[in-house]
């Protein structure tokens, strides 16, 4: 069913106006238009900086909602009503315990798992690309998805009122089935990889004339990362940290925290310095990774085969900018194996109390690689982006958390349950420390 929507009406002079080719410069109608028709490059949204430096402050900034619409000026919409479900703003948690095992001195968890609504960083990107798909005038909008993007389209487009079709591959975590089906979109799940379901959307943006967030609406959707870096930015004080190790899928999210700390420098919010940017991958997914490490400036496409499925795009769009990013600022790009990402996500889980799925496990377990390699300096102010959710991926850790103890409701069956589980924890620990 496809209703006629209201469009919004347009009360201030938005800082944006036009979109640009990243390659060739050429410039086109801040339409729904992604690729440029010169060179085949992607399009970027444009501002007015100047705009933007005359009437946004620290102050006006903090005077403004607690969500990512605080930054609404930095953002591609036109509306003074955008989409606001409370996405953003998420805890930026100093992890001193965590910072002890690993032998750092400052390092924060900026806590996307806990996102609104959909609990990934995904609903940032999704806020920002419905809003503009509304204002463009589309009443059905879509995504090919690797999990966390169809539960924020489903969720957002069921609050906004708009008709929903996301595209997944088969494969998925039930959670990440599940926490789509409940807003009722239609769901389709392709036999085939992430990849595979991108192409077909493609076709499909072609033919149906859908808003697809992260084909068509790309450049409205992928400015939607930038909040990564402006509330990192906020929340250390107005400043910024001198290293960044974040996961890479299409390599959208890394380069936009690069984009949204420069942003922050070019409009005066805070003072320039030269922060590092280092990416995770998972060994089974990592085409970025091992181009870096080859030294090579192209990538080559891979077939996912991985636990992070929400991090498993096989010929990343913008994997090139990523590894740009990663030797300019003399950061790293790595990749950790499967068993190791699970260490990664029972290590924040038991030092900070944060349940992350398999992308953040994926993080934590690079960040431990880079530091012992010597490749983080412990002296270093570092933070590393938790993207998304452990309870959307619990197949992946089910085997590895251990078991409640079964026991009669009464004190001695309880006595007798604690004083074996002291025991076994000892020989554990015994075990473990010869
Ligand atoms: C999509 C996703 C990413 C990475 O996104 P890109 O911008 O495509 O690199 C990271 N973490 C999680 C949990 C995701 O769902």
């Amino acid at each position: 069913m496809t209703q006629a929507i209201e469009r919004p009406t347009l009360t201030t002079k938005p800082a944006f106006h036009k979109l640009k080719c990243k390659e060739c410069g050429a410039e086109y109608e801040a339409e729904a238009k992604h690729v440029c028709d010169l060179c085949f490059g992607p399009l970027e949204v444009k501002y007015d900086y100047d705009v933007i430096r005359n009437t946004v402050t620290r102050e006006t900034i903090e005077a403004g909602p607690n969500s990512i619409w605080r930054y609404r000026q930095f953002l591609p919409v036109e509306s003074s009503d955008p989409i606001d479900v409370g996405t953003g703003m998420t805890p930026l948690v100093e992890a001193k315990r965590l910072a002890r095992r690993l032998g750092l001195k400052k390092l924060y968890i900026k806590n996307d798992a806990v996102n609104m609504p959909t609990l990934s960083f995904k609903d940032r990107v999704v806020s920002v690309a419905l809003t503009r798909a509304r204002e463009l005038g589309f009443s059905t909008v879509s995504c090919a998805s690797t999990g966390n993007l169809a539960n924020s389209t489903a969720a957002i487009a069921a609050h906004a009122g708009l008709d929903c079709c996301v595209f997944i591959p088969a494969d998925l975590e039930a959670g990440k089935v599940l926490g789509t089906l409940i807003y009722n979109p239609t769901l389709m799940a392709v036999k085939g990889n992430y990849d595979q379901v991108n192409r077909l959307c493609s076709e499909v943006a072609n033919t149906h004339g859908w808003g697809f967030v992260n084909i068509n609406l790309r450049p409205y959707y992928s400015e939607g990362s930038k909040t990564l870096g402006f509330e990192v930015a906020e929340q250390l004080g107005w400043e910024l940290p001198d290293h960044i190790v974040a996961p890479l899928a299409s390599g959208s999210l890394f380069g936009k925290i690069y984009k949204g700390f420069n942003e922050f420098v070019e409009c005066g919010l805070v003072e320039g310095k030269d922060v590092r940017f280092s990416g995770a991958q998972a060994e089974g997914c990592s085409p970025i990774s091992q181009a870096f490490k080859e030294g090579r400036d192209f990538i080559k496409p891979v077939k996912p085969n991985t636990i992070a499925k929400s991090i498993a795009i096989g010929n990343p769009a913008d994997g090139v900018y990523a590894l740009e990013i990663a030797k300019k600022t003399n950061g790293n790009i790595e990749d950790v194996t499967d068993p190791e990402i699970i260490e990664g996500m029972k290590l924040l889980a038991e030092t900070e109390g944060i349940f992350t799925e398999t992308a953040g496990g994926t993080t934590i377990a690079v960040l431990k690689k880079l530091v012992e390699a010597g490749k983080i300096d412990p002296d270093e102010t570092t933070v590393a982006y938790i993207t998304g959710n452990g309870l959307k991926t619990q197949e992946a850790i089910s085997a590895y958390v251990g078991e409640p103890l079964t026991i009669e409701p009464k004190l001695e069956s309880f006595e007798a349950a604690f004083e074996r589980a002291n025991t076994l924890n000892r020989l554990d620990w015994e075990q473990t420390t010869v």
